[in-house]
Formats: structure tokens, C-alpha cells, sequence
């Protein structure tokens, strides 16, 4: 136990106070990014679905999340706002104004009201994130059609020094080629960005993508039926050099950035690629055929609980559906 002790405390001192942290949250099928500021300040953009997002803020010590960001209204982005907003009181909710007509939309909003949450509309302007962290809202632009949730994705670009990563949700091309625009300079040369819309074959693009050139990217992806990700926006990432990290293959993927932007990437599950600007071979997907009939099969093979986009997770094992299977 001893030793146990001590080796969770080594582990926790190679984080220093003066890092910024990134963590791309393992929340099964959906977006959830915390970010952690060297001066303690928090914002988490999107929450996945279900209770996964809260309780990985508590195991990382979050007390009271200073930012929320919903990048869209649907629920695998916004779902776990709910158990968020009731556990860490965000003091601020940044959203595209647009709402969403689903129950899991009415009850977000409604656990944010009671938390005292503030609104903000996404409009152009920057956010200080503590003394050293800027985010730039980058609003969907006007062209893009006005009802369509993934059209409407709210971008953020945080900058930390040298060091720049861009969110854009599941923004479409329509939105993607407005951004590039009137924003094409700014973006470009971004050291981690998030894949749009779960690595879809419908967002990200070539076009796009030159504008960022990335050298890192990450998919917040879980078991789904809409082929995320796809085959066609693997290629794109390979293409242009980036190191690719989805949640379903390495689990909470996080990056402790330094002062002078140079970056250390760990994952807390498989091995991690590793992070260069020079083309590595995309991680193939890892073996989710494991089935088990009910929660004795599972304690006995000494897997409980299973975590959604966890080898042998399923609804049906879930029977409180808060993500987590025979806990
Ligand atoms: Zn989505």
C-alpha cells in the first residue's frame, strides 16, 4: 500500500503547477475536453453523455469548472452537462444560443440555471482563461443554415505561449470554409486539434485541414453506428503528417504543455503512438468483439465495471445507463 502510495504521488509530481493540462476525456461516443490552467483555472468543452465526464473531473481534482463550453446542442456533446453543472457549479456556460427541442437539452439547461451558471452567446471575442491562457471564440459564420445544430459548432482556439489547439465540434464544411476565410492565418500550425464530428467522413477535409495543418489529432470516438471513424478522415490525418489519438483505442488522451510550448502526451490506456510531425501508421481498431452474457460473466473474467467504449461494455449491462456497466 505503501508503495502504491508513493508511486500515485511521483506520478502526480511530474505534472507541475506551471503546465498547462489538456485532457481529451474517455467518454465513449462523444466530445469532452478539459483544460487545466497552469494558475488552476478550468473550462470543459462538451461533456459527452451520461455521468462518465463528472466522475473523471473528480478523479482529477477538479473542484469548480470556471468555463463550460457547449460546442452544439446534441447530446453526445451536452448530455453530461448535466451531472457537471450539478457537481462542479460552472461559474460560466458558453453556447451557440441555439436551442436544441430534446428533453436531455431542457434538463442541461435547467441543471446549469440551478447551478447559478452564466450565459454567454458565442460571439467573436477572446476569453482570458486564467493570466496565460487565451481562448478565442471563433462563432459559427452567418452563411451556415440557422437550425442546423453541427453547422452551428462553436470553435475555440486556445493559445498558451506558442502552443495552439483548436476545437471545432462537428462543424460542417459550410462552417469550415468560413472559418478558413476569416481566420485562416490564426489557425495555422496547430499543434492539437480535435477531429470533427468523431472523425466523420462528412467534416473534416483536405481544404480544411491545410489551413490548420495539425500535428496532432485527436477523435473523441466510442462504440457507434455511424462508422466513426471513418476510413476517409483517417486518410486526411494521415495525409498531412498528423499523430492520430482516439478515445476508444487510448482512453483519456492527455497533454501537459510547458511555458515554451514544447508538449508530453500520455494515454490512459494501450500504448501511444508517438507524437512527431512525420507520418505514423493509424492505430487499428482494437478488438470489441468481447461479448459477455450478464454481470457474474464479467466479475468473473475480473473486467467490472466496464466503462462505455470499454472492451464488452453494453447497454444492457448498464442498466442505470450512467456509462458505467456492473459497477
Ligand atoms: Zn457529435
Amino acid at each position: 500500500m505503501k508503495r502504491l502510495l508513493l508511486a500515485a504521488f511521483l506520478l502526480a509530481s511530474t505534472v507541475s503547477a506551471q503546465d498547462l493540462v489538456i485532457r481529451f476525456l474517455d467518454v465513449g461516443q462523444g466530445d469532452a475536453v478539459l483544460v487545466t490552467t497552469p494558475d488552476g483555472k478550468s473550462m470543459l468543452y462538451d461533456a459527452g453523455r451520461g455521468r462518465a465526464a463528472a466522475e473523471l473531473l473528480r478523479s482529477f481534482g477538479v473542484k469548480q469548472l470556471d468555463l463550460a463550453v457547449m460546442s452544439q446542442g446534441d447530446a453526445d456533446h451536452i448530455g453530461g452537462f448535466e451531472f457537471v453543472a450539478q457537481a462542479f457549479k460552472p461559474r460560466t456556460l458558453l453556447n451557440n444560443g441555439l436551442a436544441a427541442s430534446t428533453q436531455t437539452y431542457a434538463r442541461v439547461l435547467a441543471a446549469f440555471q440551478a447551478a447559478g451558471t452564466q450565459g454567454l452567446r458565442a460571439t467573436a471575442r477572446t476569453i482570458n482563461l486564467g493570466a496565460s491562457v487565451k481562448l478565442q471564440v471563433i462563432p459559427a459564420p452567418s452563411t451556415v443554415p440557422a437550425k442546423d445544430q453541427n453547422a452551428n459548432s462553436v470553435g475555440v482556439l486556445l493559445t498558451y505561449g506558442t502552443f495552439k489547439m483548436f476545437l471545432g465540434g462537428d462543424a460542417e464544411p459550410s462552417t469550415t470554409k468560413g472559418w478558413a476565410a476569416a481566420y485562416g492565418p490564426q489557425l495555422r500550425g496547430v499543434n492539437v486539434y480535435k477531429a470533427l464530428h468523431h472523425g466523420s467522413k462528412h467534416n473534416d477535409s483536405a481544404a480544411w485541414l491545410s489551413v490548420l495543418q495539425p500535428k496532432v489529432v485527436v477523435i473523441g470516438v466510442g462504440p457507434n453506428n455511424y462508422g466513426h471513424p471513418s476510413s476517409e478522415a483517417l486518410a486526411l490525418y494521415k495525409n498531412i503528417g498528423a499523430t492520430v489519438f482516439r478515445t476508444d483505442v487510448h482512453g483519456t488522451v492527455t497533454f501537459t504543455v510547458k511555458t515554451n510550448g514544447t508538449f508530453t502526451t500520455s494515454v490512459s490506456k494501450g500504448p501511444a503512438p508517438t507524437t512527431t510531425t512525420k507520418a505514423v501508421p493509424v492505430t487499428p481498431l482494437p478488438s470489441s468483439n468481447v461479448t459477455y452474457a450478464n454481470c457474474s460473466a464479467v466479475r468473473a473474467a475480473g473486467a467490472a465495471p466496464i466503462r462505455v467504449g470499454e472492451p464488452g461494455y453494453s447497454r444492457k449491462l448498464d442498466r442505470d445507463g450512467d456509462g458505467i456497466a456492473c459497477e
